[in-house]
């Protein structure tokens, strides 16, 4: 059914799914390149070369310089998704555009795209409260217009929700929730963070993300204009986001810049290509340098193309693998703006913990490296269940005091029995009930053999808050063999003495 989108796999709150359409389903995350229907130095022809079976395009640049009256498909003679924009990209950029909302989507209805977006206002990058407040309101007031196109042709086209509000997160999050109240949009889509992005302004856009994904169903598929850098695109999906559209690959091939998974060349300082693909393959930057203009904008909008597949491959697979947390620790250190966007995801590690799935099939084992490991859903995860056994012991037997063995080394506890508890004290995790030693993700992880002293420190605070919340439950303390976290061993310490030497 058009439209219908099934979750595949999940990891963090990022998915693989799949989006139905008229001409075919997409795998997601994905990439729409943009094309620009009137003047292009790429064709559709060499966009689907590179693997890609979805593209994005304007309806309103179609109807202004075209005003084709039949089937956007046949235009470009490609059978693959097609997704139109609105034409909202252009009042960001020259202001009012002369056209309505009504005759882009009369328009759109008539071209029939895959996929297809009303003329939402953006709010942009605006200073003002007020200014921001009008966009929401007029897009809202577009959309509640647009329903009864958008109901007589849902079962071939997916319209979009586009949201509104930019750095104002009170007001995104209101325009977010309102989607909720048209359930014949099918897709949701986040404007305006085109300006962010250009300049790198990764920690609101991040906000924004965030604010807007966190106040929608999670069973629609969501867009986010623009974003077609990839070294942001992990930290995007991991947030919820299923698609991105772009131009920066041709555009940035005019400027003679060369796209790589973590960063943004210019043509002349490279010696070398850092790729195998079809183009840096053939040619040096010495011949591109060397070629006419248009062939040269050519053949690095191609080039470009694929590293942006490539990267929404290594994203899947990293999901696939429930390794896309670890994707974005190596990938922070891409550049100190991508470092900005990679802290502002940790922020939100509650929410990732919420939707992160419980058990993943194929993981080998959970790879713990410093403090920003400590967000990981896994670890979010024994820190609530910690907290549970506070509270599941306060309320059961206040009086009933056991003998606690603490030790950071499997096996070397003896007389294991019903009044005595044994954790195994792990520098990430703080204390495990040794009970579920052999449970996921307990029984697989790695950590490194140099532990950094800041971790230290913060476990063994964990421990002491853990031990003094359950401190009516305890009679004494051993420890066995965890000189390593800095804690001698000792033997039968009563509690109070215990903490107090902590
Ligand atoms: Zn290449």
């Amino acid at each position: 059914m058009v439209g219908e989108f099934e979750i595949k796999e999940e990891d963090l709150a990022g998915r693989i799914g799949i989006l139905s359409t008229l001409h075919g389903n997409i795998e997601t995350p994905t990439f729409f390149p943009v094309i620009n229907p009137v003047k292009s130095e790429i064709t559709v022809e060499d966009i689907k070369k590179v693997g890609f079976n979805n593209i994005i395009t304007n309806a309103y640049l179609v109807k202004k310089n075209l005003n084709i009256k039949s089937h956007i498909h046949d235009y470009f003679s490609f059978n693959g998704i097609i997704m139109t924009d609105s034409g909202a990209y252009q009042i960001l950029q020259y202001g009012e555009i002369s056209i309505s909302n009504k005759e882009i989507v009369e328009y759109e209805l008539e071209i029939k795209p895959d996929i297809a977006v009303i003329l939402d206002v953006p709010t942009g990058d605006v200073k003002n409260e007020s200014d921001a407040k009008l966009s929401v309101d007029e897009t809202l007031r577009r959309i509640n217009e647009s329903l009864p196109h958008v109901r007589s042709s849902s079962d071939q086209i997916i319209w979009v929700y586009p949201i509104q509000g930019g750095r104002f997160l009170d007001l995104l999050a209101y325009s977010a929730k309102y989607s909720f109240q048209f359930d014949e949009f099918k897709m949701l889509a986040l404007g305006s963070p085109t300006v962010l992005m250009q300049r790198y302004e990764y920690v609101p856009l991040i906000d924004m993300i965030y604010t807007a994904k966190s106040n929608v169903t999670r069973g629609k598929a969501f867009h986010l204009f623009g974003g077609g850098l990839p070294h942001i695109m992990p930290f995007a999906v991991a947030l919820g986001v299923d698609s991105f559209d772009s131009a920066s690959y041709i555009l940035y091939a005019r400027d003679n810049r060369y796209i790589t998974r973590d960063r943004v060349y210019r043509l002349e300082e490279l010696e070398y290509f850092p790729c195998s693909c079809p183009v840096c393959s053939k040619y040096t930057p010495k011949d591109l340098q060397e070629m006419e203009q248009k062939d040269r904008t050519r053949l690095l909008a191609i080039h470009n193309l694929y590293v942006i597949k490539e990267e929404i491959n290594a994203i899947k697979q990293s999901i696939k693998e429930g390794r896309l947390f670890e994707y974005l620790q190596q990938k922070a250190f891409s550049h100190p703006r991508v470092y900005d966007a990679f802290k502002s995801v940790l922020k939100y590690a509650d929410y990732l913990e919420k939707f992160d799935p419980r058990t993943k099939g194929e993981i080998k084992g959970v790879f713990l490296y410093n403090k920003d490991s400590l967000a990981r859903p896994e670890i979010k995860r024994h820190e609530r269940l910690l907290r549970e056994k506070i509270i599941h012991k306060a309320d059961k037997s206040a009086n009933h005091k056991k003998r606690v063995v603490i030790t950071c080394e499997d096996g070397y506890y003896d007389d294991i029995n019903s009044e005595v508890e044994v954790y195994l004290l792990n520098p990430f995790y703080g204390p495990i009930p040794i009970e579920l030693k052999n449970s996921f993700p307990y029984s697989q992880y790695e950590t490194p053999t140099i532990i950094d002293d800041e971790i230290i420190e913060q476990e063994r605070k964990k421990l002491k808050d853990f031990l003094y919340d359950m401190r009516d439950n305890i009679s004494s303390i051993s420890v066995i063999k965890c000189e390593k976290l800095h804690i001698n061993s000792t033997r039968d310490v009563p509690i109070e003495l215990f903490l107090d030497q902590l």
